[in-house]
């Protein structure tokens, strides 16, 4: 079997790739490089010179043949890898007749625990969100717990603000549901440290990403001074960056099957994490649909997959891209058992689907300058 073309496709704000093999097997990936899609189109134009007439089950050499080829990083050369080995485990799979799972060592488990993302809003209306969420089935709710208003606040006001937040979500959903707090990188790390120390009374299952993915070592001595597992990891691309955020604190690392190098590279750095008896805690939104069916094909395999994010699926454009989408029933993700990933893109759609809503503007603080982000 041979490679005969590679083809990227932008639509909202993924990028989607499809790979035609010369037998007649046709597979599909996506990066989440949400915030330059048309760059990873660009990337995957220059990659699909190298890999055609390749065999298309050398997963393992593309990545790093390609990786090594240009000697550059970065989130869009991560993205475009990652659509196309996605694209070439769906192949994989299809190849076998079997779901994409079966080739990374088989079900470790049933089906996939799901958290829903709350949107943001006033407490009251956070707090009956992840009320209904909790009445439709989650057991695992994500609170971007530091709203963009949080900005304008001065250090007490915006702690309290954000504790009476996670208190009442607390008090209303009870000790059976897991709750992860999403500080955003919107914190100094000082700023951040006392405002965790307030968040232990809620038992939070994790505090992500308080300040910006610039550093590894100031989140580090972040995670030094708070007793609470720290998440991270969602902007990185390689297993040699994850090592990094491992030796520093983290307790669940975030890989994104859509920018850390596809299902070949992602599992990995599952398995770094594993040997530190750490957690996954997959980043997947705003994945599209492939990258998420991706994910819950990791899931499925990868020992220690805790709970994958996600958002209302039936808020987004999600179907005008795939003939259906991995469907979430009563908290969990149920995988589809088809070969591959047990998605297909309808390529003749993506043009009808609206553009995503640009970036809003930078966050500031009261006086003007830029927040941190
Ligand atoms: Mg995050």
């Amino acid at each position: 079997m041979k490679i005969e073309s590679i083809e990227p496709y932008v639509a909202h704000n993924w990028t989607f790739v499809r790979v035609t093999t010369d037998t007649g097997l046709v597979g599909v990936g996506e990066s989440t490089f949400f915030g330059f899609p048309e760059a990873t189109a660009a990337v995957i134009r220059t990659f699909a010179d190298a890999l055609r007439g390749e065999d298309p089950m050398r997963t393992e050499y593309h990545f790093l043949s390609l990786y090594r080829a240009y000697s550059m990083r970065g989130m869009a050369i991560g993205g475009a890898l990652s659509a196309i080995d996605q694209a070439l485990w769906d192949i994989k799979g299809k190849h076998f007749e079997v779901p994409v799972y079966d080739l990374l060592g088989g079900r470790v488990r049933d089906k996939v625990r799901a958290m829903l993302v709350l949107p943001y809003g006033t407490l009251e209306e956070v707090v009956a969100e992840a009320v209904a969420a909790v009445e439709e089935g989650y057991t695992a709710l994500k609170v971007l717990l530091f709203e963009p208003g949080h900005h304008l606040m001065r250090h007490a006001e915006k702690i309290a603000d954000m504790v009476a937040r996670i208190a009442a979500i607390r008090k209303a959903v009870g000790d059976e549901i897991d709750l992860g707090i999403e500080l955003h990188r919107n914190m100094a790390p000082g700023d951040s440290v006392a405002a965790i120390r307030e968040f232990e009374p809620f038992r939070p299952m994790f505090v992500e990403d308080p300040i910006p993915p610039d550093s590894v070592l100031s989140f580090g001595a972040i995670a030094a001074k708070t007793r609470v597992p720290m998440a991270a990891g969602e902007r990185n691309t390689t297993i040699w960056e994850f090592r990094e955020y491992i030796e520093n604190g983290v307790a669940h690392i975030r890989p994104d099957v859509g920018i850390a190098g596809g299902i070949t590279h992602t599992k990995k750095i599952c398995a770094l994490a594993e040997a530190h008896h750490l957690g996954v805690i997959p980043h997947a939104v705003p994945s599209g649909p492939v990258a998420t069916a991706a994910q819950v094909q990791l899931g499925m395999a990868v020992p220690n997959w805790e709970v994958q994010e996600h958002r209302r699926q039936d808020q987004e454009p999600w179907t005008l891209a795939v003939q259906h989408i991995v469907p979430v029933v009563n908290g969990f993700f149920e995988p589809v058992d088809a070969p591959g990933l047990g998605i297909e893109l309808k390529v003749d759609a993506l043009g009808g689907i609206p553009p995503a809503p640009p970036a809003g503007p930078t966050a500031v603080r009261e006086d003007g300058a830029v927040a941190f982000r």
